[in-house]
């Protein structure tokens, strides 16, 4: 069995919210591909809902490519206490935990309905399965423990 980084990981020992760098890759052809451990749930504490998991990634897809450059595409885990999320080139955490930071405000304050792209039969593979209500009361619950640099103290921006 190949090694998988993200199983390696102490879940036991992390303090979430958080973001993490996983690791950096260099493609065979050129360029750089950087993976990030979104986590927003204590692991084995609780988990984020499927619908409400489901309305993040769909606002997260847009709102983050809006507030960083670089986004190549943000999923949720199976375990629903976050996100991987993969960028093009080397940005910080920090510059991640910001633009982060932003676009869950905008989803916990100011989001409505029609700011959830992709909710039709057409668009999404499960668009009944949404809901703005869990994605708002979970973005303000992450912005109020405030996430953190680094996964195993709690470190600001
Ligand atoms: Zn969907």
């Amino acid at each position: 069995m190949p090694e998988i980084e993200s199983f390696t990981l102490d879940h036991t020992a992390v303090q979430a919210p958080y973001v993490r760098r996983i690791g950096v890759e260099h493609g065979p052809g050129g360029g750089t591909v950087t993976n990030f451990d979104v986590r927003l749930v204590q692991p084995n504490t609780g988990e984020i809902p499927t619908s409400g998991i489901h309305t993040l990634e769909h606002m997260l897809a847009g709102l983050l490519r809006e507030r960083i450059d670089g986004v190549i595409d943000i999923s949720p885990f199976g375990c629903r206490t976050g996100f991987h999320l993969l960028m093009w080139g080397e940005p910080s955490v920090a510059d991640v935990v910001v633009a982060l930071t932003e676009a869950l405000r905008f989803i916990a304050d100011d989001a409505v309905e029609s700011d959830i792209p992709g909710v039709s039969a057409l668009e999404c593979g499960n668009y009944r399965d949404h809901s703005l209500h869990s994605a708002r009361e979970w973005a303000k619950t992450v912005l109020d423990q405030g996430i953190s640099l680094d996964a195993f103290e709690r470190v600001g921006v």
